[in-house]
């Protein structure tokens, strides 16, 4: 009887052992996690869960009952220490060895914590990637008096983060490095959108702050800046990026580039091990080229993928990118990657808050950014996967009904 062994029980690796066992996998599957909590959701760590005391247990990615149904062992709270490729065994913590006929990679990826001086030490600052971050940002929550919360990185994380403590009552601060939030990822005119969206909340998102120092006095902490600006903080929440977990894969001699380098397959450069999710580099033929992404719809597809793959079904791993973001009252709904973009033009709908950014590299549209717009989400996910040319006068004009014919 093979087995499978999946180091790495979130959004990729359940996924997958889930989708194996669908593809007909007869044989074991191990997942293994060094989380000890049943795997679930993250997306809502920064939306849902930091608002609400029971959301962990009602946003799991499985039920617990459906692993053993499914024959699936789960072991959490168990982190894989190394892999010998030689012996295709993997060498958990605890001392012991499990063999592998097949192992698929899906460790994710872990919070950034930038060389700032204080930061080790520092009391009452969190990054968010699990459920044990957020209930530890909870809990200093509610025992904190004043609530000054100051999130370092106005990138998604942040300002969801932000968002979510200003509607418990939290005095919040964003500090930003660069001239604008989001400017990884987004036009400068979502940026100035998400700006102003959170003044009218009440938090105080602050541009070309370099954070450079944190200062403990009076027990409290200071977050400083290389401008000389000072900001008090009950509690701080570190958002400014992530470390690939490819250490083992490294370690293992697997190839790596910006992250573990697999084929359409999903298949590492050994062909018994597969990786998946945030840890993968791997290319997208409708960009062609090499990316990374961190999302939950490519931890998802890449798993059934993966699954299919090692079934020994035809597959390529070829789907379009998508990501969403909650702040207040705005959904945010994103496809395609903008990068490379040269035009981008407006689409705005009689509602407040309710327009779509589409971004163009001459007349082939690369992505589009719906906010509060469910519409322009599917329209732009047809036009960009067919490549047919849209009509830009029309599609700037609301007064047009939206949809492709009209386009
Ligand atoms: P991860 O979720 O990082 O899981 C990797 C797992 O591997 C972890 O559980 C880890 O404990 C385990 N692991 C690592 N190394 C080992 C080891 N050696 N041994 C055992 N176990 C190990 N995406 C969206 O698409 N939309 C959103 O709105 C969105 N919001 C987000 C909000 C927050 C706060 C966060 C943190 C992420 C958000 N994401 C969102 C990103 C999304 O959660 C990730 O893309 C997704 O979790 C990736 O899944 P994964 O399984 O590849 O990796």
């Amino acid at each position: 009887n093979q087995t499978c062994v999946v180091i790495g029980a979130s959004h990729a690796g359940v996924n997958f052992a889930f989708a194996l066992r669908k593809a007909g996998w007869q044989g074991n599957i191990k997942l293994f996690d060094a989380d000890p909590t049943l795997p679930y959701h993250r997306p809502p760590l920064s939306k849902a869960y930091l608002t609400s005391a029971d959301a962990i247990d009602k946003n799991l990615l499985k039920a617990a009952d459906t692993y053993q149904k499914e024959q699936i062992e789960l072991n959490l709270g168990v982190k894989v220490g190394s892999i010998e490729r030689s012996a295709q065994v993997v060498q958990l913590q605890n001392g012991e060895q499990v063999a592998y006929d097949k192992l698929v990679i899906a460790t994710g990826a872990r919070p950034f914590i930038p060389p700032i001086e204080g930061i080790e030490s520092a009391e009452q600052l969190f990054p968010l990637r699990t459920a044990e971050d957020v209930e530890n940002i909870r809990q200093a929550f509610e025992q904190s008096e004043q609530k000054r919360v100051v999130i370092i990185g106005g990138g998604y994380i942040g300002l969801e983060t932000a968002a979510s403590l200003k509607k418990l009552g939290a005095q919040v601060t964003v500090l930003e490095r660069e001239p604008r939030i989001l400017a990884r990822v987004t036009a400068p005119y979502m940026s100035d959108f998400f700006q102003e969206l959170h003044a009218k909340n009440g938090v105080a998102v602050e541009t070309n702050k370099n954070v450079v120092r944190i200062e403990r006095a009076n027990q409290q902490n200071f977050v400083q800046c290389d401008d000389g600006t000072d900001y008090p903080a009950d509690i701080i929440i570190v958002g400014v990026g992530i470390r690939v977990n490819s250490e083992i894969a490294m370690e293992a001699g697997l190839e790596i580039d910006n992250g573990i380098k697999v084929n359409g397959q999903a298949q590492t450069s050994d062909e018994h091990i597969y990786a998946i999710g945030d840890c993968t580099y791997h290319f997208n033929p409708h960009y062609q080229r090499f990316i990374r992404l961190e999302s939950v719809q490519n931890a998802v597809d890449q798993a059934k993928v993966a699954a299919a793959a090692i079934c020994g079904k035809e597959v390529n791993y070829d789907t379009l990118p998508w990501f969403w973001s909650d702040q207040y009252d705005v959904k945010l709904q994103m496809v395609g990657l903008s990068q490379g973009y040269n035009e981008i033009l407006i689409r705005k709908e009689a509602e407040e808050h309710k327009f779509s950014v589409w971004y163009f590299k001459d007349d082939e549209l690369l992505a589009v950014d719906a906010v509060n717009n469910a519409k322009a989400y599917v329209v732009a996910t047809k036009f960009i996967k067919s490549g047919e040319i849209i009509n830009k006068t029309k599609l700037v004009d609301s007064n047009i009904e939206f949809k492709p014919a009209n386009l």
